[in-house]
């Protein structure tokens, strides 16, 4: 295990589950197991920590989920060009620790490292899905509340995954982290229907922002052993942050990336702008106070976020966008959580609907 843990909650009644199984035997010794009758008061902050949310990434709470598994992106809004991803929240929260991270906000009063050890019944939900839209093809996610592979050599919730998605035409899943996490992955065959996407920042922000994460360098590393593993990947330049030299710094990330990885071998790249809420923005710099990517030029948005002074994100975007069709790269590219007006003025065409770019990023 690459995390420490300071406590695991198991849920009355999830002990039987082979996740939590797998859990406790795989579990360092010295690490205390209590069973609780309703974990919903293990989640909470614990009341007297100097730092609550990083407290509690460190607890982990083994519960049943009640609620569905599967949802629409909740990034999505008909005010964005939005990509048609589909979400699988199997866990929630992570054990790293990024300035900028939403969950600092979304998780704030529920901040323990939650798994589900019913996982395996979003399965049915993933077969419903299918089986109301023949025809179609989906891009499924487990990356939305919890980084995908950051537990997985505890979890090892990867292999179920794959098995099941490597046997589902129409379904591709998007493991996504900022990790080297990969060993569980390349014991299994994906059969073309798994799509591992890394989050990659310049060193500068990994260094300043991104604690715990695995390097840059190990991550372009692990994209390049899973591609020849048979997955397919892809990369987030997400959040891109406009600190002094960052172009520079972005660019020679980019060549470090296509020096490993073939364009032709990348599924697709996303991008998006450092994006806070007020609220978000007061946590994150009261936890980080020395970081300087959390002190950028911003506006406050329309949609409520702080984003950065719209000519230096464009600037941004399209430094990079021109940089990757320069080395003759045809990648498929989209922003996330911008307005469709900015994904014209970027790549100089209007986005295509959700359902069809969702289609095109599952199946590609
Ligand atoms: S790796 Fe992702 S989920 Fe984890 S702290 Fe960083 S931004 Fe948040």
């Amino acid at each position: 295990m690459k995390f420490d843990l300071d406590a695991v909650f198991v849920e009355h009644g999830c002990a039987g589950y082979p996740l939590a199984t797998r859990i406790l035997r795989a579990l360092p010794r010295d690490v205390p197991v209590t069973h609780v009758a309703d974990a919903r008061e293990s989640t909470r902050p614990a009341s007297g920590a100097r730092d609550p949310f990083g407290a509690g990434k460190r607890r982990m709470v083994i519960a049943r989920r009640k609620t569905p598994f599967l949802a629409p992106c909740p990034a999505g809004s008909s005010e964005f060009a939005c990509c048609g991803y589909l979400v699988l929240t199997l866990a929630s929260n992570c054990p790293m620790d990024c300035s900028y991270c939403f969950l600092q906000e979304f998780l704030a009063d529920n901040p323990a490292f939650q798994v589900y050890a019913n996982f395996t019944d979003s399965f049915d939900e993933l077969d419903r899905l299918i089986g109301n839209a023949r025809g179609r093809s989906f891009r499924v996610g487990t990356g939305d509340l919890a980084d995908s592979l950051a537990f997985d050599s505890l979890t090892s919730m990867s292999r179920d995954l794959i098995d099941f998605f490597a046997s589902r035409e129409n379904l591709t899943l998007e493991l996504k982290t900022k990790t080297g996490e990969i060993e569980n992955l390349l014991a299994m065959d994906p059969r073309g229907r798994v799509l591992v996407s890394w989050t990659l920042s310049p060193d500068a922000v990994y260094r300043s922002s991104e604690h715990l994460t695995a390097p840059p360098a190990a991550r372009i590393a692990a994209a390049r052993a899973v591609l020849d593993a048979g997955y397919r990947v892809a990369f987030h330049l997400d959040p891109l942050i406009a600190y002094p030299g960052a172009e520079r710094d972005y660019i020679l990330l980019i060549d470090e990336l296509l020096d490993t990885i073939a364009p032709k071998e990348i599924s697709f790249i996303s991008m998006g702008g450092l994006r806070m809420t007020p609220r978000l923005r007061g946590a994150a710099r009261s936890r980080f106070p020395g970081d300087p990517m959390l002190c950028g030029e911003d506006v406050l948005a329309s949609d409520g976020r702080l984003r950065t002074f719209t000519p230096l994100r464009l600037n941004l975007y399209r430094t990079l966008a021109d940089r990757f069709r320069k080395v003759g790269a045809e990648i498929p590219a989209y922003l996330c959580m911008e307005a469709a007006s900015v994904h014209e003025s970027v790549f100089g065409a209007a986005p295509s609907r959700p359902a069809i770019i969702g289609n095109r990023l599952a199946r590609d």
